[in-house]
């Protein structure tokens, strides 16, 4: 099987995503969790563009990696200036990362309106800067941004670029789609020519951005052109619409295109890894991503479900294990005994006939309340959990208050009291929140971690309210998600009532009795 590699930019061109932030520290995690799952280049940014990108560098330096290589990233000497006398230059080649990647212009118009310099100074920019690193012993990727761009404008030109720094010693060249605007047939075209010319000398890889919507497929289709290199995030992190998504584009190589990329078990490593890197980056992990999301392997209507259970192969596209992912049978108005079943297998519970046909009849009855269980299959499998008598009360409630106060300063001030009885010990605790449920979280919780310290650590990362008929007015029923997580798994919970701190009590009380089950 041939090799494809792969080359992670989660930490250079992933954090030009809105809201992307991450400490050294988190940084240094993100490298770790990438060299588990096998990738092979992670490019840890620009090392000298300030003290946060020194510190990881110098921190870099004491880690050993079992998978991965270092990539520090760089521009091509800046014109009328030679490459060793090239501060930015010379911070690249005294760094710890064995490779330097260096990125450089290959498209006339940004040769004559950005950085305003001669086709054949381009050219000579590029092939010092390539020797240079090489004479100080790096390795070098060439990045020929606006590659594709500047090929359809001037082919030839983009082509010597490209040239240019395989002849100066690049071990590979890889072609951006740094707009993003292309589509896979000319990128596979495009790539193809190059390959064609300069296959015999280097390496082709590609780096796409996402913005015709169009990354992973031109990723793919470069590579049947003969790249066998791909730069991208986990995730598809990145400016404006993204990088190409590797957790897309890891198991389509391997599993769809025959290619050796990474062994069998890291590619089942591959959905907990990408939901641990959106943990990282503090994002939700997309319910609806390819492979790795919740509902990427979930069934919804009865017909579907029951064609996974007799055979999965009728509407699967490949087995949820092997990127570490999940079947998730859909609970529905649709589904019947069958969905019941194969959830409850799923849950680990021995559920019998009498039982399933009850928790559909209240499933019906639930849903008609509007109940959704799609996003929260946790109260799902509590539900089973109590018809199949094996749920266990985490508690029980005796009473709680909340109140609100605003004072005329503008302060708003909530407090909860709470009385519950946990292992037959009464509890009463009192909390203070910025709000009423994280005020009731914090008194319940407050009682119950004396008895089970794990459900302190549980997080609360996402709450969605939605009203479900607004011509009641202030009648109608409140519907809550709430999504939590313990930093290894998340579950989805839900509570439904006219009062929304009743909804919100009942989506919270669902995720802590769901981490307490076993
Ligand atoms: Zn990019």
């Amino acid at each position: 099987m041939e090799q494809v590699k792969l080359y992670d930019t989660t930490l250079r061109d992933g954090m030009g995503g809105p809201g992307m932030s991450l400490s050294v520290e988190e940084k240094l995690k993100v490298v770790e969790a990438l060299d588990a799952l096998g990738v092979h280049y992670i490019e840890a940014g620009f090392p000298s563009s300030n003290p946060k990108e020194a510190e990881l560098f110098e921190r870099l330096a004491e880690v050993e990696l079992a998978n991965s290589t270092i990539a520090a990233f760089g521009m091509t000497r800046r014109r009328d200036v030679a490459a060793e006398d090239d501060e930015a230059l010379r911070t690249i080649v005294e760094c710890v990362a064995p490779v330097a990647c260096l990125v450089g212009k290959s498209w006339g118009l940004h040769l004559e309106k950005v950085i305003r310099v001669s086709p054949e100074e381009n050219l000579a920019m590029i092939a010092d800067s390539v020797a240079f690193c090489r004479e100080q012993g790096k390795r070098v990727v060439f990045d020929a941004e606006h590659f594709f761009d500047g090929y359809r404008d001037d082919a030839s030109y983009a082509i010597d670029c490209a040239r240019a720094a395989a002849n100066a010693g690049a071990e590979n060249v890889t072609l951006c789609d740094t707009n993003g605007g292309n589509l896979p047939e000319f990128v596979g075209e495009a790539t193809a020519a190059v390959v064609a010319e300069l296959g015999d000398a280097v390496e082709v890889g590609i780096h796409t951005h996402n913005d015709a919507e169009c990354a992973v497929a031109n990723s793919l289709a470069a590579v049947s052109a003969g790249a066998r290199l791909v730069q991208g995030t986990v995730n598809g992190y990145g400016e404006r619409c993204g990088n190409a998504n590797l957790a897309s584009i890891l198991p389509a190589l391997q599993l769809k295109l025959g290619f050796d990329v990474v062994g069998d078990e890291q590619l089942e490593s591959l959905t907990p890894t990408a939901h641990y890197l959106d943990e990282l980056c503090n994002l939700t992990p997309d319910a609806d991503a390819p492979y790795v999301g919740r509902n990427a392997f979930a069934h919804k209507a009865g017909m579907h479900a029951a064609g996974v259970a007799a055979d999965a192969r009728t509407f699967e596209h490949l087995d949820p294990a092997a990127v570490g992912n999940d079947r998730d049978v859909l609970p529905s108005e649709l589904s019947g005994k069958a969905t019941i079943r194969t959830q409850a297998e799923r849950a680990g519970l021995e559920i019998d006939d009498e039982a399933a046909g009850r928790a559909v009849t209240r499933l019906k009855e639930r849903e008609h309340r509007g109940y959704h269980y799609e996003a929260a299959p946790a109260s799902f499998e509590l539900l089973l959990r109590e018809e199949a008598g094996s749920y266990r009360p985490l508690f029980e409630l005796e009473s709680f208050r909340v109140t609100t106060e605003k004072r005329a300063d503008g302060r708003v001030e909530t407090e909860a009291t709470i009385r519950v009885r946990v292992d037959g010990e009464r509890y009463l605790r009192v909390a203070e929140g910025n709000g009423p449920v994280n005020a009731l979280d914090r008194a319940l919780r407050g009682a119950i971690v004396d008895r089970y310290p794990h459900l302190a650590d549980i997080e609360l990362t996402n709450y969605k309210v939605r009203i479900l008929d607004e011509s009641h007015g202030t009648g109608a029923i409140t519907r809550v998600l709430l999504d939590s997580s313990d930093g290894e798994r998340e579950w989805g919970t839900i509570g439904v009532s006219e009062n929304i701190i009743e909804a919100s009590w009942e989506a919270l009380v669902d995720s802590l009795e769901y981490a307490f089950q076993e």
